[in-house]
């Protein structure tokens, strides 16, 4: 390599490195929400692209010094908006030398670094979520490509089952599949969906109870009207409540059904990694995949999330290019999701899972919990607010008397700066959310946060 571009490498490298901690260090003072627009943003960034280029120094800190007005403090304590955690310090760097690293982890023969950390990485995380040791775990961009890929899978088996081959026949004229799903499951679910070819019209909505939780009487009831291929799709951590459906009643019905029984379990699937918490996990491995994200929970940084399937033959069947679908003790990554290139985003999950430990992960569910609760207890003791759920995991929702009043509190917030909250409506009302999601959050985060929105309810 020519020592220019040696040169120019390192001090890029250390130019990044310095961008990268002043922003760390100024997240306990900064606003939590941007105080740049993507207009002002565009115009930092924007312009023609010059004629002629620049080093790497350089370009860092022109990036450096117009990024900062319009970066949101996600990394910091008190980012509590959508479901989204921190990052890791280990998975942090981690993530850097994947970078560094450039290794196209698509294929076992040609990165076999990358490959076997993701696989060791994807084992200890069945472990400790108590899912069966042999499933396939593919890495992907997160939750929503998560659920695609376990639903792409599940839809190739039942019609198989069904005597329908997809690859050879594709879908027209194939048995209508029924996609059975809860009244409040995510968006990503409908947008994988529609993706798969499945479209409204093939959905059959189950209602939920007063915590967006499936009933199970009113899926047993609708079972019993449906036949042909069918896929149930179920929820762990539901993104205002926190709650879980009841797998231990919800799963052996959809399987005397014959169903494919898939849970959507972004963020909530960690909680089977704590004694205390996994209950509300209680059966949830009956399930034939499941989706999960390490960059909410996990709090390794953006992207990754993980498609989890029971039978690896299930997942190869849908997804490998030729080849023999019961061959599977080569199993390459790009056998078990829709990517072929891709960066090795497993590799910030197993430096999170090493720098935790079994007992980190477990107090790390718990640290979230208890912060839930906190400021679960903190915002009720605020006179004029209410907080609508059960706090049974990481998700806090409340609200002021009047619509009105709480979307007028929700910008407040992050006019304030303190704090970020999102809005969200809940039964017909608007109401605001806390995500407690991230490792970095503490008491004196919440105390700061709750003297925040005292302040701005009294007015
Ligand atoms: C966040 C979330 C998703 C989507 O995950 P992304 O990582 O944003 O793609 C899906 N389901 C649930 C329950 C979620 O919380």
């Amino acid at each position: 390599m020519d020592e220019r571009v040696d040169d120019d490498r390192a001090r890029g490298l250390d130019a990044a490195h310095e961008a990268a901690l002043r922003f760390l260090d100024s997240l306990d003072d900064r606003p939590v929400w941007p105080r740049a627009t993507l207009d002002d943003m565009l115009t930092a960034f924007g312009g023609p692209l010059p004629d002629d280029g620049c080093d790497a120094v350089d370009v860092i800190e022109e990036i450096a010094s117009r990024a900062d007005p319009g970066l949101v403090a996600i990394p910091g304590g008190r980012f509590y908006g959508f479901v989204i955690g921190g990052t890791h310090p280990a998975a942090l760097a981690a993530d850097w030398l994947v970078s560094a690293w450039d290794q196209n982890s698509g294929s076992a023969s040609l990165t076999p670094t990358t490959v076997a950390m993701e696989r060791v990485a994807g084992q200890w995380m069945l472990d400790l979520l108590d899912l069966p040791d042999t499933s396939s775990v593919g890495f992907v961009t997160g939750g929503q490509m998560a659920n695609f890929t376990c639903l792409a899978t599940a839809r190739n088996a039942v019609l198989a089952r069904a005597g329908w081959d997809l690859a050879e026949r594709g879908l027209r004229g194939s048995p209508p599949l029924r996609f059975v799903v809860g009244a409040d499951r995510h968006g990503s679910i409908d947008r994988a969906a529609r993706f798969l070819g499945i479209g409204r019209a093939d959905l059959t909505v189950i209602e939920s109870d007063d915590h967006g939780r499936m009933r199970p009487d009113a899926l047993r009831a609708a079972l019993a009207d449906l036949s042909g291929p069918l896929i149930v799709c179920l929820q762990a951590g539901e993104v205002h409540t926190g709650a879980f459906d009841d797998f231990t009643s919800l799963i052996p019905i959809a399987h005397e059904h014959g169903a494919w029984v898939h849970v959507d379990g972004a963020f909530g699937l960690w909680a089977a990694a704590s004694a205390s918490l996994r209950s509300l996990t209680a059966g949830m491995d009956l399930a034939d995949s499941w989706a999960t994200d390490a960059h909410k929970t996990l709090n390794v940084p953006y992207d990754c999330g993980m498609a989890i399937v029971r039978d690896p033959a299930d997942s190869i069947a849908a997804f490998r290019t030729g080849g023999d679908y019961l061959i599977y003790t080569s199993l390459d990554p790009w056998d078990v999701t829709p990517e072929l290139s891709r960066r090795a985003r497993g590799v910030p999950a197993w430096a999170a899972l090493r720098s935790l430990g079994r007992n980190g992960v477990a107090s790390l569910m718990d640290r979230l919990h208890d912060n839930a609760v906190a400021m679960a207890e903190g915002l009720a003791s605020i006179e004029g607010i209410d907080v609508v759920n059960e706090v049974v995991y990481t998700q806090v929702m409340f609200r002021l008397a009047s619509d009105d009043a709480t979307r007028d509190l929700g910008a407040a917030i992050l006019a304030e700066g303190t704090a970020a909250v999102t809005g969200a409506e809940w039964r017909g009302r608007s109401a605001l959310r806390c995500s407690m999601s991230s490792w970095v959050t503490t008491q004196h985060d919440i105390d700061r946060t709750l003297d925040a929105i005292r302040g701005l309810v009294a007015g």
